[in-house]
């Protein structure tokens, strides 16, 4: 793997900085859009023949072991160290070294103080997790639409089963939510059209979904369990939060796309910060689905406590391209192995960036290769992986952590056939491992390795 560094610019504000990165292997093009207008966006720069510092950063980031806490501990207060190196160099730790060195001692103090056990409840979670679940909001949908209404059910079923042998998650019914909470993100007048049914054709069409009441439950409740997950972390010493569902990071705010019509993320984000002022400053949204979160992009682009950092299919744009505050773009075809260095390389930065008090995950399986819209190519095994590190970064800065589902669009819609099972397994691995990770849940079923 090969970093080149366009232009030379030495001591300039990454917010004009327009760095490419190009890999030899084709497979792979990124492109990183920072955003211009933020503060934090300001960095130590990159300093002229430090180049290769970074290189041997990325590439000699090792593999952390997933059994041994201890270890994984050390490794990922060795990963911080060489992270920081790397960031004196690309200055993609956006703001300075001030906080990268703040960081080093939350490690430091991570090590001493965290019950680093091997796992489960030995972690010191005592109260079961929080995890809700809205397919009793289920709607009926038109023969041979394309949205999965089926697989929420599944995948939750499949979920409880393999976590109950331990009481360490509750199942929950989502709530709906509150206007009073969808105003926190989405405009007064797209809410109020919404809930009467004053939907225009056009939306109809651009959300997938029609307008009947049972969407608007299912919609309400889709808010509402993120919103339900999020206060149950802030509100305990809980680590993790999830809900069976949500993950609409395409609405906007007031308009509809992708069959989303309200951003459950954004929502339990601004009421997070609305809620917790001493708990929550920082937010990260760390958006691994297929697609694009255009929506959230948008929605938190003038608001620097929420940095969107979204992973994508650079073939899977439902419209125009937005900014995060960092997209990755993923060449077709791409399969664990090339996805994976990737995230091994953005996933430090990001964190590093931000140093997130809560991290909201969405944890679309449209990646997966038996997926329907993904374009591309990740086995089970990669997806675990792909959670699992996402996990050990939040352990490690010590964030509160809310689960969601995203996108997964079976290539094959019969539940008896191959690519169904998939993505309903993927799915329902995202829910067990953070159970599993984060000592909630049973250890009848071990994570694929
Ligand atoms: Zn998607």
């Amino acid at each position: 793997m090969t970093l080149v560094r366009s232009g030379s610019r030495t001591t300039t504000p990454l917010s004009q900085v327009d760095v490419q990165f190009n890999r030899v292997s084709n497979a792979l093009d990124i492109q990183k859009h920072i955003r211009p207008d933020r503060d934090r966006k300001s960095h130590h720069t990159p300093r002229g023949g430090r180049s290769s510092i970074c290189q041997a950063t990325a590439l000699l980031t090792p593999q952390t072991n997933v059994q041994a806490g201890k270890r994984r501990k050390d490794q990922m207060r060795k990963e911080a160290a060489m992270m920081i190196a790397c960031l004196v160099f690309i200055g993609a730790g956006v703001r300075s070294l001030r906080p990268a060195l703040k960081v080093t001692r939350r490690f430091s103090s991570v090590v001493v103080t965290s019950n680093t056990a091997q796992g489960g409840d030995q972690r010191g979670v005592k109260d079961p997790l929080y995890f809700f679940y809205n397919d009793i909001f289920h709607v009926k949908m038109p023969e041979g639409h394309r949205f999965p209404m089926e697989k929420y059910a599944a995948f939750r079923r499949q979920a409880q089963q393999r976590l109950f042998s331990l009481p360490g998650v509750g199942f929950h019914p989502s709530p709906l939510s509150t206007v009073r909470d969808l105003e926190t993100t989405h405009d007064r007048s797209y809410i109020q059209r919404y809930l009467v049914g004053n939907v225009t054709a056009q939306e109809k069409r651009e959300s997938g979904f029609d307008w009947n009441e049972q969407h608007v439950n299912r919609t309400l409740s889709s808010v509402g369990g993120t919103v339900a997950a999020t206060h149950a972390v802030l509100q305990s010493d809980l680590p993790v939060g999830a809900h069976l569902a949500g993950g609409t990071h395409h609405a906007f705010q007031a308009r509809m796309e992708g069959f989303c019509i309200f951003s459950d993320i954004a929502v339990a984000a601004n009421v997070a910060l609305r809620d917790y002022p001493d708990k929550v400053r920082k937010i990260l949204i760390v958006d691994l689905d297929t697609h694009q979160g255009n929506g959230n992009a948008v929605l938190f682009q003038d608001d620097s406590r929420v940095f969107t950092f979204s992973m994508h299919c650079d073939a899977n744009y439902f419209s125009e391209k937005q900014a995060s505050d960092l997209d990755v773009e993923v060449k077709p075809g791409t399969g664990d192995a090339g996805y994976l260095s990737l995230l091994e390389r953005y996933l430090p930065l990001v964190f590093e960036a931000q140093a997130p008090d809560l991290v909201f995950f969405q944890a679309g399986v449209d990646i997966h290769a038996s997926d329907r819209l993904g374009k591309l190519a990740l086995t089970r095994a990669g997806l675990q992986r792909r959670n699992l590190r996402l996990f050990q970064f939040v352990e490690a800065y010590g964030s509160k952590l809310v689960v969601t589902a995203g996108g997964g669009y079976p290539s094959d819609s019969d539940p008896s056939s191959g690519p169904y099972a998939d993505i309903i397994n993927a799915h329902a691995d995202v829910y067990v491992g953070a159970a599993e990770f984060f000592g909630g849940g049973s250890k009848m079923v071990p994570l694929l390795r």
